[in-house]
């Protein structure tokens, strides 16, 4: 099955007002027929940018969310409300957000049940850190991430969303996984899927996230499993993020 290929630039705690709008202005006019292409500015730039994309195919998204839809939770953010802001996709489960703010698969099952049911589309990541993988338990690691994430999910919901790979050790060092190391835990977590999702699995989108460049972009892009990717670094310049959009065409 061909899968549309899906780029994403995640700025992180990046830009201010202005900025955000210049960029995602310069993404929308790199955007390429046949890619999915989008961003998730921060929070508070996510109305502005919201307007400088209407009219262009660029996609907005959310960095993260909560679960509830409303009520007393300080400081919070649900997916209706990224819906009605504009978005139509939220990041799941950064390992930044794993790792700096506690997330457990058990409250990314509950994030990407709540992104559902609003409408929105889920890219739920997951990844093994340098010590994992020297110790031989990238998929062991991989697969309890996938497997808690999308606890529950009927077998269309998986089908629709998108899984982000990003090896912990690769996301924002300079390190990039080989072609075919990321290839294998692609094929990896289709195998997974499969089990979770019968043929829904051809269907689902598994991007690769980490240190995605425009010198490394068109070899990893290329492999059969590989169907985008979660870019942080090189998503911050438009030359560089339209590069990768590029080399997915
Ligand atoms: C990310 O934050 O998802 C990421 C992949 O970052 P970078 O491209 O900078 O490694």
């Amino acid at each position: 099955m061909s899968r549309v290929p899906f780029i994403c630039g995640n700025w992180k705690l990046n830009k201010t007002l202005s900025e955000a709008v210049a960029l995602a202005r310069a993404v929308a006019a790199g955007a390429a027929e046949g890619v999915d292409v989008g961003v998730a500015p921060v929070a508070t730039a996510l109305h502005s940018v919201a307007g400088a994309l209407g009219g262009t195919p660029v996609l907005l998204g959310a960095q993260n969310c909560y679960h509830q839809d409303a009520g007393a939770f300080t400081g919070e953010i649900s997916p209706p409300l990224l819906a009605d802001v504009g978005c139509k996709f939220v990041i799941v489960g950064h390992s930044e957000r794993r790792q700096l703010f506690g997330e457990t698969d058990e409250g990314v099952n509950l994030k990407v049940k709540a992104v559902l049911d609003a409408g929105l589309l889920p890219i739920v990541c997951v990844g093994e850190t340098i010590d994992q993988r020297k110790a031989g338990d990238t998929m062991k690691v991989v697969s309890a991430q996938v497997k808690g994430g999308l606890k529950g999910l009927a077998p269309e919901q998986i089908g629709s969303l998108v899984l982000a790979y990003e090896p912990v050790w690769a996301i924002g060092t300079g390190l990039t996984a080989t072609t075919d190391q990321a290839q294998q835990v692609h094929a990896d977590i289709r195998a997974l899927l499969r089990e979770l999702a019968g043929d829904e699995a051809e269907r689902a989108r598994i991007q690769y996230g980490g240190s995605v460049k425009p010198s490394n972009a068109a070899a990893l892009l290329d492999q059969p499993d590989i169907d985008g990717a979660l870019v942080g670094g090189a998503a911050l310049k438009a030359e560089d993020f339209v590069a990768i959009i590029e080399a997915a065409v």
